[in-house]
């Protein structure tokens, strides 16, 4: 065993202080980059629904509250 391996092993059985995540507001961008490659521009203007980001953000909170 390396010592990656050694360090991803340890790695699943030490605790988590912090968490991490992303939240994708809107896949639309209003700007113009000429070297967007993610076509973001091309997108719909849509946002997330606030009310789901809600259920989510208390989902979340249900699912790691006994971590
Ligand atoms: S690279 Fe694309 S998504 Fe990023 S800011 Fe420029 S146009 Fe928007």
């Amino acid at each position: 065993m390396d010592k990656r391996e050694v360090i991803n092993l340890a790695a699943k059985f030490i605790p988590r202080r912090t968490l991490f995540f992303d939240v994708i507001v809107t896949e639309h961008c209003n700007l113009n980059c000429k070297g967007c490659g993610s076509f973001m521009p091309l997108a719909d203007e849509e946002y997330i629904d606030l009310e789901d980001l809600e259920k989510d953000y208390k989902r979340l909170v249900y699912c790691i509250i006994d971590i």
